[in-house]
């Protein structure tokens, strides 16, 4: 019996500690010998006198002196050759208290299944750094099911950096018993099987069974948290800097104004030099032309008042392109539109004009004023439709996507670096969303993605392009 007493149980994890807490109360002391994995696997059961994983039915049943095997659902079982996973052993001595351990039984089904449906990733490994347990939202999290991770050693889930260290840390922590991660939650990276790091929060804790350490981690993935840090913290950088802008384009505009001014009346004179005449016209195109850039951070700056209207995409579309097409900025560029079916959305008509000229103007800036733009609608996903803007200009690097929308980045010599933060605040504001990547064959494809206004609401006389 002493032998029984002692064994372990492999898979453990933070359910079945207060599992066996259930059963050493109900029967007073652990009578249960082992939960059998699957026996095809070899048996995840092993005791302290025999401290090794059984290979067979039989030599499990020798080893432990158990007659008796209930299922999960508390049923007497006979011992087959194929067991399923969670089957409880009871040995000899103990079949009388077989009723006891029926609930107990019953207890573990809900246990068991409150791990395995856990919407953390949970994730036991032994002394040895084996995977001895994983459950379902671990398979879910790192794309490897249960059977290809059961008995392999834990680094295949560590990202390359960080696999020795964990070992080793794992190792100490058998030696010595002392470890700073237990019972704490930490941040780091893991890995899963098609090689994406991603961001987990993780606590570890430990089990002790006849002096053999089972440590199991509970795993969430952080990505989309740290996604929506990222965007918050972006908002909160462009609200501090839109503040500040505020404060010092008001503060500059007013002079600038009265320079400007200035400067035009003086050129209305007569009697100027040529030397005069040339420095009054420098002074009133850069203040022209900061007065622009001043125009372009307040636009950026204030707070966005939507005037939303229901808008069919179609006839905006063409109706604005047609007005840019007409303009000298695009004589040597062809600019086409397609608009998939009759699109609707709540806009404001002007902001979206802002959006579409800001795009057009990139583009044509990246092509050398020329070159083919297509713009075009679509059905997006559902309830969305997806306007793109297309060139065949210089492109963009894929890895530097992100930076460019970060306020004040451009790689103009005269650029703000505020028409793509600016747009991306427009489109968020109206409840959508606005990414950028390369053309395949050289370009650039920027997606607008906005919500389609819902069907069976009044539709207005039909909309005519204002400008
Ligand atoms: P600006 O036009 O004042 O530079 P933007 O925010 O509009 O500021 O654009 C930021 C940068 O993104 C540009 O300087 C350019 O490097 C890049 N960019 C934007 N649109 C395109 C495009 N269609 N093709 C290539 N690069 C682009
Ligand atoms: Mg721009």
């Amino acid at each position: 019996m002493e032998k029984i007493l002692n064994a372990i149980f492999l898979g453990w994890n933070s359910a079945a500690e207060c599992l066996w807490d259930t059963w050493s109360k109900a029967s007073r002391s652990p009578r249960v010998v082992g939960i059998l994995g699957p026996v095809d696997e070899g048996l995840l059961f092993r005791t302290a006198h025999s401290p090794r994983v059984f290979s067979s039915w039989k030599e499990v049943k020798e080893s432990a002196a158990i007659d008796l095997v209930l299922d999960f659902e508390g049923r007497a079982t006979v011992p087959l050759k194929e067991l399923p996973p969670g089957t409880i052993l009871i040995p000899k001595e103990v079949t009388d208290l077989m009723g006891e351990l029926c609930t107990v039984a019953q207890e573990g089904v809900k246990y068991k299944g409150v791990v395995e449906t856990a919407r953390d990733a949970v994730v036991t490994i032994d002394e040895s750094h084996r995977i001895v347990f994983f459950n379902k939202a671990a398979e879910e999290m790192f794309g490897y099911s249960k059977e290809e991770v059961m008995g392999q050693d834990l680094s295949i889930i560590i990202p390359r950096p960080h696999k020795d260290r964990h070992r080793e840390y794992v190792r100490r922590y058998v030696e010595t018993r002392r470890g700073k991660f237990i019972d704490h939650t930490v941040d780091l990276t893991a890995e899963r099987r098609c090689g994406e790091e991603f961001p987990i929060s993780i606590s570890f804790s430990v089990a002790e069974l006849g002096g053999h350490l089972l440590m199991t981690a509970m795993m969430r993935d952080m990505s989309e948290v740290k996604a929506m840090e990222r965007k918050l913290l972006q908002n909160e950088r462009l609200a501090s800097i839109g503040r500040a802008l505020s404060f010092v384009t008001h503060e500059v505009k007013n002079p600038l104004v009265v320079i400007g001014g200035f400067a035009r009346s003086l050129l209305r004179e007569s009697g100027l030099s040529h030397g005069q005449r040339e420095k009054l016209e420098i002074i009133a195109g850069e203040v022209k032309r900061l007065e622009g850039l001043l125009e372009e951070i307040q636009d950026f700056s204030k707070p966005l008042r939507l005037n939303r209207e229901r808008l069919h995409l179609g006839p905006f579309l063409e109706g604005e392109i047609s007005i840019l097409r007409d303009s000298e900025i695009c004589r040597e560029v062809r600019v086409d539109v397609s608009v998939e079916g009759d699109p609707v959305v709540r806009a404001d008509r002007e902001k979206l004009r802002q959006v579409l000229v800001n795009l057009i103007k990139n583009s044509l800036e990246a092509m050398e004023k020329r070159g083919n733009i297509l713009v075009k609608a679509a059905q997006g996903s559902e309830g969305h439709v997806e306007i793109t803007v297309e060139d065949d200009g210089k492109g963009i690097p894929e890895d530097k996507v992100e930076d460019l929308f970060q306020p004040f980045f451009t790689t103009k010599p005269g650029g703000t670096g505020l028409g793509l933060p600016l747009c991306r605040k427009i489109v968020g504001d109206h409840g959508g969303d606005m990414t950028m990547r390369p053309r395949p064959g050289g370009g650039t494809i920027v997606t607008i993605r906005l919500p389609l206004e819902e069907e069976g609401e009044e539709d207005p006389p039909r909309e005519v392009p204002s400008r």
